[in-house]
């Protein structure tokens, strides 16, 4: 509305655009779509007409005007027979030689998006570039206007074709359709056109913004609905957003599904709106995962998740227990598929366990003595640095009768423990601590007759040494 008279409601794309603009005949005009005539006009001056007959949204309409050269390249993705990549940059000799490798990176990148989501979106007019003084870009449908042509910057403009372009975000405290996934299409392109080194790192830097948000959501909530510094959170919108799409991933668990069900869901809200919910519903439906927990904890939850790993190792079973901790106190748990790698004296072995509460105590056969482990060796979790400790063989720690309980339980601690501080520590299944007991005993009762039926989790402390029981009340 700043410069252009329009009906400024996402969900209502303008279906076809004509754009004639007159300039001085040195300059060159790009804007959306297929440059149709440039018409000589008197005193020097020239008529560019532009149209597009693809749906718009209204903040995607633009022109631009300098004196620009045109670097016309074409790129041949499946499913065309070859796509216009219509760059206009400035006419001087020098800038296209100095840019022209990192320009000429766009035929991969729009090869690749159209490989991974589905063909180019705008096959039958264009993808362009128009150079500006712009920090950073934007991605005007079918001619982003640039300030570099840094490979990110151009991976992630060209990704908004598909993420905000085609599909839009329906409000704008969705803008993650938008955001999230224009930012992952960054990390999608460096995986497969550079290395997965270089995919990885990109991915630890995103963590290392996301983390700063201790108590964030990707959701927009409503009282920041009108708030544009909100909506356009980098750590929130771009970074964590992207992190949540790698997230998806690997619950998912299978690539060629991951980016079958982002066609399928691209191809359902072609040239038109969606919504987180919307994209976690079709995710459902093609997947046939159920995702309600984890949009509700991820996407509309705030922060994200520390483990902390204890381990002790008895013959061939690993005991491992993790605790999990949210960083906001409004979401505590975040249920997810964690990799463990098991390190042992001459190699490694990695597993892959659900977190659905805040204390899990796997029992992992192996056959050799772990030496180490590493949480989420692969980075797919958003999630911060815990601490991993190794108790040795500390089911001789205590133990615990009767169990299932009513009234008392009588716990015995190992008698090389005599006169030690001890504790006992009862949690129930979301990790909330109930009660601590403190005593030097070795033989000591305790009343849980207060406690709800249920299931408990009876953690015994002395001397560094932690062991964790199931308790059932009854
Ligand atoms: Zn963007």
């Amino acid at each position: 509305m700043e410069w252009w008279p329009c009906k400024q409601v996402l969900s209502d794309k303008i279906d076809s655009t004509y754009m004639f603009l007159t300039c001085d005949n040195d300059c060159l005009v790009g804007s959306n779509g297929i440059l149709k005539n440039i018409i000589d006009l008197p005193d020097n001056k020239r008529r560019f007409e532009w149209k597009t007959r693809y749906p718009m949204n209204y903040y995607l309409l633009s022109f631009a005007v300098a004196e620009y050269q045109d670097y016309s390249i074409y790129a041949k993705p499946e499913g065309a027979d070859s796509v216009l990549i219509q760059n206009f940059v400035y006419n001087n000799s020098s800038y296209l030689s100095d840019n022209k490798t990192d320009l000429d990176e766009t035929i991969d990148l729009v090869e690749l998006f159209s490989e991974k989501f589905g063909l180019y979106p705008f096959a039958n007019e264009k993808y362009g570039h128009c150079l500006t003084t712009l920090g950073g870009g934007m991605e005007h449908q079918t001619m982003s206007t640039m300030g570099n042509f840094s490979f990110g910057l151009v991976a992630h403009e060209l990704g908004h074709m598909w993420f905000g372009d085609y599909v839009t975000c329906a409000t704008w405290q969705d803008i993650w359709i938008n955001e999230g996934f224009a930012s992952y299409t960054e990390y999608v392109a460096l995986e497969n056109l550079k290395s997965y080194y270089e995919a990885q790192n990109w991915m630890l830097v995103a963590h290392d913004y996301a983390l700063n948000q201790t108590n964030g959501s990707v959701y927009i909530p409503f009282e920041e609905a009108f708030n544009e510094n909100r909506i356009f959170n980098y750590d929130l919108s771009y970074k964590k957003g992207a992190a949540l799409l790698h997230m998806i991933r690997s619950e998912i668990n299978n690539d060629d599904l991951f980016f079958a069900s982002i066609r399928n869901y691209l191809s359902e809200y072609a040239d038109s709106v969606a919504t987180g919910e919307d994209f976690k519903n079709s995710l459902e439906k093609y997947t046939s995962i159920e995702f309600d927990p984890f949009f509700d904890q991820w996407y509309y939850g705030k922060g994200y998740p520390r483990f902390d790993i204890n381990y002790t190792q008895y013959n061939d079973t690993l005991r491992m227990t993790v605790t999990e901790t949210g960083s906001s106190s409004e979401t505590p748990l975040f249920q997810i598929h964690v990799e463990y790698k098991l390190i042992y004296d001459g190699g490694d072995t990695t597993v892959r366990l659900y977190q659905s509460n805040n204390i899990e105590v796997f029992k992992i056969p192996v056959n050799q003595e772990i030496t180490n482990i590493i949480v989420d060796p692969n980075n797919w979790i958003l999630d911060d640095q815990g601490s991993i400790q190794s108790f040795g063989n500390d089911e001789s720690l205590f133990g615990f009768k009767p169990n299932p309980a009513v009234e008392n339980i009588d716990l015995n601690f190992n008698l090389n423990l005599f006169n030690k501080q001890k504790q006992v520590r009862i949690f129930d299944l979301s990790g909330r601590l109930i009660k601590t007991y403190e005593f030097t005993e070795s033989n000591y009762t305790i009343d849980i007759s207060s406690l709800s039926k249920g299931i408990y989790l009876l953690k015994g402390i002395s001397e560094n040494k932690t062991y964790t029981y199931k308790l059932i009340k009854q």
